[in-house]
C-alpha cells in the first residue's frame, strides 16, 4: 500500500494539475479500498462486475464507482444501479443497453467511448471512423438517447518501454478529444473527461492533456 507521504504527494501533483485519481482497486480487498477511502479518496475503478457489485454492497455509499473493463451488454443491469462513470463503451449496442437500463432505474448513466490508440492486437476501444459513426448514430437517436451522456473518451497506450511511442498514442488521443469537444454535431455539454494514464505512464499522460488518471499498483501494490 502506498505511504502516507507517497499518497500526499500525488494527490498534490493531481489536484494542482486538474486531475481526477480513479483508484484502480481490481482484485485488491476491501481493507485496501477502505484505507484508502480513510485518506479521502472517493473515486474507485473495477474491471469485473461481479466484483464490482459486491464492493458496492458492502462499502459507503459516497464512493464513484468507475467501470473500466470490457462491458458486455448483458451485464449492464447489474451496475446500473449505482455506476458513477463506464469508461468503456465501444459500441452503440453497448450505449443503448447503457441508455435502456438507465431509464429503468430513473438515472442519466455517464460514459467514455474507449478508443483503440496502441499498436497491439488485445486491447478494446474504437478507432476514429468508428466513434464518428457512433456519433452519427447517436446524433440521429438523441430524442430516445436521453438517459446516457457521453463525456469523453478513454483510451490506453501501447505497453511499451518507449516514451516517445507512448507519448504519440496519448497524444493521438487528446487531439481527438480536442476535435470531438470543438465539434458540434452532437450534443457536447458534457464532453469534458479525457481519461488516460495508469501507473507505468500516468505522468506523460497528464503532459499529453488527460484529466483523469486510473491508477493501481502505484496505489495498492502489484497485483498477482
Ligand atoms: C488495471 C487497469 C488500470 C490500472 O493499471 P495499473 O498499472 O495497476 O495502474 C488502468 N486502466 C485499466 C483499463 C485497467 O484495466
Amino acid at each position: 500500500m502506498v505511504s502516507k507521504e507517497e499518497w500526499d504527494r500525488l494527490c498534490h501533483e493531481f489536484i494542482s494539475r486538474g486531475v481526477t485519481l480513479v483508484a484502480v482497486s481490481k482484485t485488491k480487498p476491501l481493507a485496501d479500498i477502505r484505507e484508502l477511502y480513510a485518506l479521502g479518496q472517493r473515486d474507485f475503478g473495477e474491471n469485473y462486475v461481479r466484483e464490482m457489485v459486491e464492493k458496492y454492497t458492502d462499502l459507503p455509499a459516497d464512493i464513484h464507482w468507475h467501470f473500466i473493463g470490457h462491458l458486455q451488454s448483458n451485464k449492464v443491469k447489474n451496475i446500473a444501479p449505482f455506476v458513477y462513470l463506464i469508461h468503456s463503451v465501444d459500441s452503440f449496442k453497448l450505449l443503448e443497453e447503457v441508455n435502456k437500463q438507465a431509464l429503468k432505474y430513473g438515472r442519466k448513466i455517464d460514459v467514455l467511448l474507449q478508443m483503440y490508440i496502441a499498436s497491439e492486437e488485445t486491447k478494446f476501444g474504437m478507432d476514429e471512423k468508428e466513434i464518428i459513426v457512433l456519433l452519427d448514430h447517436y446524433d440521429a437517436r438523441k430524442e430516445q438517447l436521453q438517459n446516457v451522456r457521453i463525456c469523453g473518451l478513454m483510451g490506453m497506450a501501447t505497453n511499451t518501454d518507449n516514451e516517445a511511442k507512448i507519448r504519440s498514442d496519448f497524444f493521438k488521443l487528446h487531439n481527438f478529444f480536442v476535435f470531438l469537444k470543438d465539434t458540434s454535431f452532437f450534443a457536447k455539454e458534457y464532453f469534458s473527461v479525457c481519461s488516460m494514464g495508469m501507473s507505468s505512464d500516468y505522468q506523460l499522460a497528464i503532459e499529453e492533456g488527460s484529466n483523469m488518471v486510473r491508477i493501481g499498483s502505484l496505489l495498492f501494490g502489484v497485483r498477482n
